[in-house]
C-alpha cells in the first residue's frame, strides 16, 4: 500500500490522461494533410475506383503502384478535380476541408498539384508565363518579374534545363524528358503542400530520371512537401525517401506497406495481387 502511495504522485490522474489523449489527437489532426475516405470514382458511366482510402500526413511521401489500367491516373485526376472524373461516393478531405465540390483551380489554390502523365502542348503561352500565371493564381498576388525570373533560372539550373526553354511555348516541341522536367519546374516554383506525380519517370532515360528525381528530392527536403508518387516502374524512387507504399489493383488498394514493398514489387511484380 505504501508502495502504491509512493508511486501514485507520478501517475497521471484520469483528468490528466484525458488531456493527454486530447493533445495527441489534436497533434495528429494537425499533421494530417489529406484524407481520402472510401472514394468511388466514375469515368463516364464506368466505375473505376471502388472505394479507395488513404491518409497522407504533412511532409510524407506515399507511393502508389499498380498495373496498367488499375486506376492510378484516375485517382490523381479525381484528387485534383479533373471534371472528366466524377466522384460518386466517399470524401476527399484536404487540410480539414472536404474539397470534392471544389474546382481544380480552387484545389490548386489550396495547395494541391498534379503533374500529368502526358503533359499537354500549349502553343501561344511560354513556359515562363504559364508558371507565373499559375503562381499568381495560387498566391493571389503578382510576383515581381525580376524576382520571378531569378528564382526560375535557379530552379532550371537544378533541373539542367537551358534558360531558353523559359521563353519557348509550353511543351511545344519538347522531348518527353523536357516535358517532365517542365512539370517538376512547375512543382518547384508553385510550392504546393501536396504534389501528385503521375508517372513522372516513364519514358525517360537514366540521366533524365536522375535529374527529375533530384528535383523531387529538393521539394521533399527544402519545402518539406508531401508527395503522392504514382509509378509502375521504380527508378525514380531509388534516390528518394519513401514512407508508405500502396498497391492499387482494379480500383482498390489491395496492400499498404512501407518502402520495402517497392523492393518486393521490383522482384515479383504485381502478379500475386491480381485476381
Ligand atoms: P492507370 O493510370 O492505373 O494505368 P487509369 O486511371 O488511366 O489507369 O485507367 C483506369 C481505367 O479507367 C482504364 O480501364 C481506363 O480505360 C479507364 N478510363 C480512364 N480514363 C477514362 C476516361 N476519361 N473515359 C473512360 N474510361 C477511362
Ligand atoms: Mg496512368
Amino acid at each position: 500500500m505504501e508502495y502504491i502511495n509512493l508511486l501514485k504522485p507520478s501517475l497521471p490522474t484520469p483528468e490528466e490522461m484525458e488531456k493527454l489523449a486530447e493533445r495527441f489527437s489534436r497533434e495528429e489532426k494537425m499533421a494530417e494533410l489529406l484524407e481520402v475516405k472510401d472514394l468511388q470514382v466514375n469515368a463516364g458511366e464506368k466505375e473505376i475506383l471502388h472505394g479507395v482510402s488513404l491518409r497522407v500526413n504533412k511532409g510524407e511521401t506515399h507511393v502508389i503502384m499498380g498495373p496498367n489500367g488499375a486506376g492510378k491516373s484516375t485517382l490523381g485526376h479525381a484528387l485534383m478535380g479533373n471534371p472528366t472524373y466524377t466522384v460518386t461516393g466517399g470524401s476527399i478531405i484536404f487540410e480539414g476541408k472536404d474539397i470534392v465540390e471544389e474546382s481544380a483551380t480552387e484545389r490548386a489554390k489550396d495547395g494541391l498539384f498534379l503533374s500529368f502523365q502526358n503533359p499537354i502542348e500549349v502553343p501561344g503561352i511560354s513556359l515562363s508565363n504559364y508558371i507565373r500565371n499559375s503562381l499568381d493564381q495560387r498566391t493571389g498576388k503578382r510576383v515581381r518579374l525580376w524576382d520571378f525570373r531569378k528564382e526560375l533560372e535557379k530552379k532550371m539550373k537544378l533541373l539542367s534545363m537551358d534558360n531558353s526553354y523559359a521563353d519557348r511555348d509550353l511543351n511545344v516541341g519538347f522531348s518527353g524528358g523536357e516535358k517532365k522536367k517542365a512539370e517538376i519546374l512547375q512543382l518547384l516554383m508553385l510550392n504546393p503542400s501536396l504534389a501528385i506525380l503521375d508517372e513522372t519517370d516513364s519514358g525517360l532515360d537514366v540521366d533524365a530520371v536522375r535529374t527529375v528525381s533530384e528535383g523531387v528530392r529538393a521539394f521533399q527536403e527544402e519545402k518539406e512537401g508531401a508527395l503522392l508518387i504514382i509509378t509502375h516502374s521504380t527508378r525514380i524512387l531509388d534516390a528518394l525517401h519513401v514512407d508508405h507504399t500502396h498497391i492499387l489493383v482494379d480500383g482498390r488498394i489491395v496492400r499498404t506497406g512501407g518502402a520495402e514493398l517497392v523492393e518486393e514489387i521490383n522482384r515479383g511484380g504485381f502478379e500475386k495481387y491480381m485476381a
